[in-house]
């Protein structure tokens, strides 16, 4: 016997014309909400307030409230469960292409990319911002609309093992695009190996059911998880399936698509763009959207969130605005690249670093280690804040500050305005440093 009855289930889900919510806290006009649990609150606890909020249906484990009011609560025992099969059988309606995104970095401004150019010939459904979780991979199944989409390209992050494995069989994309493999989320994933198995998760998935991959040839890892999908595309290479050359990355970048062009100049800075930049022209071109189009959506897109922004601020200073996120391999591509950044005569070069978070016991390794390659780097100035980066200060001279807290940074900006600088801001999301911006 079905632990909820999911016909039933998806016949709610039309008749709510497919809104779908689980924050009690927001209007609730006509949806059908799930009670979700959390780590400290009991989701049904909420539901009377979203039905009194005008959700149509709320989605309970209390069997009692269910039974004493069937009009408006639904019994399952794990609403999360059913919310992640609901979005399933939804899916399963759904005939045009599924495209997966995940990988270590990049994966949201890929996404962004890649959906401003399949924009340019399908009726895209994307992930919204960053949804890309347990919640946030079925909350974007469940926002395809069957007569208004003919595509769709679901963001999919992970920390453990086997959760990729799980949104596939959600999401069952009909192609998959791993944007790197490298060190993030080290923590849960149990070292560097584990990430790779876990990311690959999404390329085993393409393995056994005929999907098609396409594969970033810059990144060994990901060409090695690749090796067992049949149905391949590679990229950016000149030998490779869509070839991309890097024309010039400062002060932002610009790309040539396939051998003979199109040209175009993009609107993000940092080198480690140059692959997310080719992942979404190479799907492009898979689908036929025509490579001027390509160029043009490309061209178009201009980041706002943080995420390798360029910024000039009333004093002076160029900024990289990076601070979106941090872990050891974009830290070091994102230092790689200002490093090299040219400068005007005179001009200094700042970085700007928060601590990496989700690192478990590397942590202390690979901040250390952080303050070996910022040593190798040609910078003026480094300033480093949070605790666990004082573990970078002993590689570092004089140039280096380092700060145990954001606001002992902010004061320190403060009592000393700086002007007439490149800066480079970065650290994990946690660290929020997008707030010392108006110190700059
Ligand atoms: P999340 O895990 O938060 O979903 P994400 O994979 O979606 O992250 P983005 O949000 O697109 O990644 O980018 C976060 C940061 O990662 C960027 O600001 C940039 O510093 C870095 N980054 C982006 N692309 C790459 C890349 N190809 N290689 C290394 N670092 C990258
Ligand atoms: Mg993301």
């Amino acid at each position: 016997m079905p632990a909820f009855d999911l016909p039933a289930l998806y016949a709610h889900y039309l008749a709510a014309h497919g809104q779908v919510s689980t924050d009690s806290r927001q209007p609730q006009p006509g949806t059908l909400f799930f009670a979700l649990n959390g780590p400290s609150f009991r989701g049904a606890d909420f539901a009377p307030q979203a039905v009194a909020k005008g959700a149509q249906l709320a989605v309970v484990d209390d069997a009692a409230l269910a039974a004493q009011d069937a009009a408006h609560y639904f019994f399952a025992p794990d609403p999360l469960g059913a919310l992640q099969a609901l979005a399933a059988h939804h899916r399963q309606q759904f005939g045009g292409p599924v495209l997966a995104i995940s990988g270590s970095n990049g994966k949201t401004t890929t996404k962004e990319l890649l959906t401003a150019v399949l924009a340019k010939r399908f009726r895209v459904l994307a992930t919204l911002g960053n949804f890309n979780n347990h919640i946030g991979v079925p909350l974007t199944l469940l926002r395809l609309r069957l007569d208004e989409h003919d595509f769709a390209v679901v963001e999919m992050g992970a920390n453990h093992r086997g959760e990729i494995a799980a949104y596939c069989q959600w999401a069952r994309p009909t192609h998959g695009l791993l944007t790197n493999i490298g060190k993030a989320h080290l923590e849960g994933f149990g070292g560097a190996e584990g990430v790779a198995l876990g990311k690959g998760e999404l390329f085993d998935f393409l393995r056994d059911t005929g999907g098609l991959a396409f594969v970033n040839t810059l990144d060994a890892q990901v060409v090695a998880r690749a090796a067992a999908v049949p149905q391949r595309r590679t990229y950016p290479g000149p030998a490779d399936d869509f070839p991309a050359t890097l024309l010039a990355a400062d002060p932002a970048l610009a790309l040539r698509l396939g051998p003979q062009g199109p040209d175009v100049a993009v609107q993000l800075t940092g080198d480690y763009n140059f692959p997310n930049l080719a992942a979404a022209a190479a799907v492009g071109q898979f689908f036929g959207v025509p490579p001027e189009a390509v160029a043009a959506a490309l061209a178009a897109y201009n980041p706002q969130n943080n995420r390798s922004q360029l910024l000039r601020t009333a004093r002076g200073n160029e900024l990289v605005l990076d601070a979106y996120n941090a872990n050891p391999s974009s830290m070091a591509a994102a230092l790689r690249s200002f490093a090299q950044r040219p400068a005007a005569a005179g001009q200094r070069k700042l970085v700007i670093l928060g601590d990496m978070f989700e690192l478990g016991s590397e942590a202390a390794a690979e901040h250390r280690a952080l303050g070996e390659l910022l040593a190798g780097l040609a910078l003026t100035e480094i300033v480093l804040v949070g605790p666990l980066l004082a573990a970078a200060r002993p590689a570092l001279g004089p140039e280096a500050r380092h700060f145990a807290t954001k606001a002992d940074a902010a004061a320190w900006l403060a009592a000393a305005p700086l002007s007439g600088r490149q800066v480079l801001v970065k650290g994990s999301r946690g660290m929020a440093l997008e707030t010392l911006v108006e110190l700059l």
